[in-house]
């Protein structure tokens, strides 16, 4: 089942900054949510807020209609599937033990065939559960860390800029395996991305971040029609000049 989320005046304060300020959000279960903005925009901390690698200053985080802040952070990042900016994956490990990871700090041994069968999932060989990390290219580790995510069968996940390290060819095939895995398994999915077309491509909501604030909140449908205000429609312009520059070379 889906999870659904909702942030009440979510504020984030370091000394100097407020990187969250006042974050009102309902989001539906089922949903492909997009967190897109500038850098330091505060998309990260929001999305950290929600498995408690971040604490609000003020405001709270429900998931299923629950304070996050009252559970077990254990058993809830276990429950929620995290994919990590860089990947992430222990080095020492083999890729099979580094998607076990998650179920082992509760406790619990994970099958070789489970492992496989998350292997299958991102589309990678069962077989390369035995080998290290570093044996694999940047699309296969990343895949791995998907499989990881998904290892305590969660009903959401977060992904912190993806696919931002892989090359564009394996970042748009991942891209497209992430939302059938999305739909097949029943996920929230909620992914950070500094970049607009994946983000249109991808999602059903997107919501656009300028300084703490949520700025634009459209679908993908109402953004490329010019809805949205003037930080989204500035990152909306970069993947339509450039669509606009290849009709051109077409012709
Ligand atoms: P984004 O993910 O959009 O790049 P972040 O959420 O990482 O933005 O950061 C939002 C703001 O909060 C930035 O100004 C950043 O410098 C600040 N910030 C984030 N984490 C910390 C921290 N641990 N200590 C101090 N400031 C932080």
């Amino acid at each position: 089942m889906a999870a659904s989320l909702a942030f009440e005046g979510v504020t984030k304060r370091y000394e100097s900054t407020e990187a969250l300020s006042g974050i009102d959000l309902a989001i539906e279960p089922g949903s492909f949510v997009a967190l897109v903005g500038a850098s330091g925009s505060g998309k990260s901390t929001l999305l950290k807020t929600i498995n408690r690698l971040v604490e609000p200053t003020q405001g709270r985080v429900l998931l299923d209609g629950k304070d996050v802040a009252a559970s077990d952070p254990t058993a809830m990042r276990r429950s929620t599937g995290y994919v990590f900016q860089r990947i992430g994956l222990f080095p020492h490990m083999s890729v099979g033990e580094n998607i076990a990871i998650g179920p082992r700090l509760t406790g619990e041994r994970m099958g070789e065939e489970r492992i496989g069968e998350l292997l299958t999932l991102v589309d990678l060989d069962p077989a390369m559960a035995s080998r290290l990390p570093d044996a694999l290219s940047g699309g296969q580790q990343q895949r791995v860390g998907v499989a990881r995510a998904l290892a305590g069968d969660p009903s959401l996940l977060l992904m912190d800029e993806p696919f931002g390290a892989l090359d564009p060819v394996t970042r748009d095939a991942l891209g497209v395996r992430v939302r059938e895995l999305h739909e097949s398994l029943d996920l929230t999915t909620i992914m950070v991305t500094h970049d607009m077309a994946e983000a249109l491509i991808l999602a059903d909501r997107v919501l656009v971040m300028d300084g703490g604030r949520i700025v634009a909140d459209e679908t993908p449908q109402a953004l490329a029609n010019g809805k949205g205000g003037e930080v989204a429609q500035a990152l909306v312009s970069v993947p339509r000049h450039q669509a606009e520059r290849l009709k051109e070379l077409e012709a």
